[in-house]
């Protein structure tokens, strides 16, 4: 392979930044396109339409097809305040008319089949389209049948809401109807999954609601692990703002050696039997065990429930020419979440760019931060950047690079922290669909 080499990672990371890139956008002329230099993107979502966009400023000159079957994309983020009460389900809704102003080819279809051989995409409605390299971000897709009784069928009437839309709604509908005094249980999911503090995000933000609208009512937490994500520092929210603890306590959490197993999950009655009781009646939030999108299972891009990836381009290690990005990608360390997504698919379009020029491309680190909301005003993070570590073959956080909020902050801290996480999802979607 030829090395000509015409952008370094420094001028990489500094055109990352949102602000540049639209400058860089805005009032592109339509550019002539080689023939030949095509990328296809499956999955609009937080990886598709940053690699998508990355990748027509980086190189105008590539053909950006986004295939995606919504006409309307709910992120994930932020859904839990929809859940709680806080924002309306239309703040969490976003359309694909400014990624097609940007020149990218919005297809709204979905992807059934990939011949890695040939380098086609097929999709429901009978096309074939051919590209020179793919990128692959369809998120995740449900293990229903470990939950005992748990089904597709049930999660119409039992959510997970662990793909935001109608499901994010309906969770919020059953919390409005419940009476004063009924009883919230969220099945947590074990490791590994999207969003690891999710579900207990979740359950402060269903407290925060019950605690000013229906005082005599609890959330349950059945967890199917030993421990989660930002365990201390939730449990202390929950402490001070919900009485964790104490016989007042509007959340509880059983792990799963300690109650929290499931023992069967009945839709049509709303029965939920645990390791400890039967509750009959309240509202269940069923989040299943998770595995990379079921296109990802067809094109055979897993091994097991996950794509293996080359951890400095994404490229998958089974077929060639087709890269995978966010959930669906095992990223090793890196969590399962919007912000990984967002910089994963960002290295990946460089290294596609660098690849489809027939240049190398260079070892770019990785960020995340994780904003978890507590309260309203009540905000902590976990960050780190990673950064390819080739012996043991893992994206690993760099020493000393990120770190946690620490235990006790102040309320001021703690209200800043929520802040910057109402900022970030505002940069977050800009980028994604501004
Ligand atoms: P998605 O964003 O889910 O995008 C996948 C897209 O692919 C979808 O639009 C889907 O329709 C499409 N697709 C699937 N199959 C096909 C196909 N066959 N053909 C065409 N298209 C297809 N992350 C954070 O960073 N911060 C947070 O605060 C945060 N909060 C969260 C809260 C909750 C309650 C949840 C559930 C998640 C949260 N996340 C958060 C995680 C975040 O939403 C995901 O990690 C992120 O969406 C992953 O991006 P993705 O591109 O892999 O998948």
């Amino acid at each position: 392979m030829t090395r000509n080499k015409t952008l370094n990672r420094r001028e990489f990371v500094v055109l990352g930044t949102g602000a540049a890139v639209s400058t860089a956008v805005t009032g592109m002329p339509s550019i002539a396109r080689a023939a030949g230099k095509s990328v296809v993107i499956i999955g609009g979502g937080c990886g598709g339409t940053t690699a998508a966009r990355y990748i027509a400023t980086l190189d105008p000159t590539i053909e950006v097809t986004l295939i995606e079957p919504k006409k309307t994309y709910h992120t994930c983020f932020m859904s839990n305040e929809v859940i709680g009460g806080v924002r309306n389900i239309n703040q969490i809704a976003f359309g694909y008319e400014a990624i097609a102003n940007r020149g990218i080819k919005v297809v709204h279809d979905t992807v059934t089949a990939i011949d890695a051989d040939k380098k086609l995409v097929m999709t429901s409605e009978g096309a074939s389209i051919p590209y020179e390299r793919c990128i692959v971000s369809p998120g995740i897709d449900f293990k229903y049948e470990a939950i005992p009784g748990y089904s597709a069928e049930a999660a119409e009437i039992v959510p997970h809401a662990w793909k935001a839309g109608p499901q994010t709604a309906l969770l919020r509908k059953q919390l409005e109807e419940m009476p004063d005094g009924g009883v919230v249980s969220i099945i947590a999911p074990p490791n590994p999954f999207r969003c690891p503090p999710g579900p207990y995000e979740r359950a402060s933000l269903i407290a925060q609601y019950l605690k000013t609208h229906k005082p005599k009512s609890k959330v349950l937490i059945f967890d199917q692990k030993e421990t989660h994500s930002k365990r201390k520092l939730f449990q202390q929210a929950w402490e001070r703002l919900y009485g964790f603890n104490t016989g007042n306590a509007i959340i509880e959490w059983f792990p799963v050696t300690l109650g929290g197993g499931i023992e069967n999950l009945d839709a049509s009655t709303m029965t939920l039997e645990t390791d400890l009781e039967s509750l009959e009646g309240g509202v269940i939030n069923a989040i299943p065990p998770q595995m990379a999108g079921k296109i990802a299972h067809v094109a055979g891009l897993v091994d097991g429930d996950w794509c293996p990836v080359d951890k400095t381009t994404f490229e998958s290690k089974i077929h060639k020419g087709i890269h995978v990005v966010g959930d669906a990608a095992n990223a090793t360390t890196m969590p399962k979440s919007g912000y990984a997504a967002n910089s994963q698919a960002k290295v990946a379009a460089y290294a596609v760019v660098e690849l489809i020029n027939d240049r190398d491309p260079e070892e770019v680190p990785f960020m995340n931060v994780c904003y978890s909301l507590a309260g309203s005003d009540y905000g902590f993070t976990v960050a780190a950047i990673y950064q390819h570590n080739k012996e043991k073959d893992v994206l690993q956080g760099i020493e000393g690079s990120g770190g946690l909020t620490p235990m006790d902050a102040s309320p001021l801290y703690l209200k800043r922290e929520a802040d910057y996480a109402h900022s970030w999802y505002n940069n977050m979607t800009n980028e994604m669909f501004g």
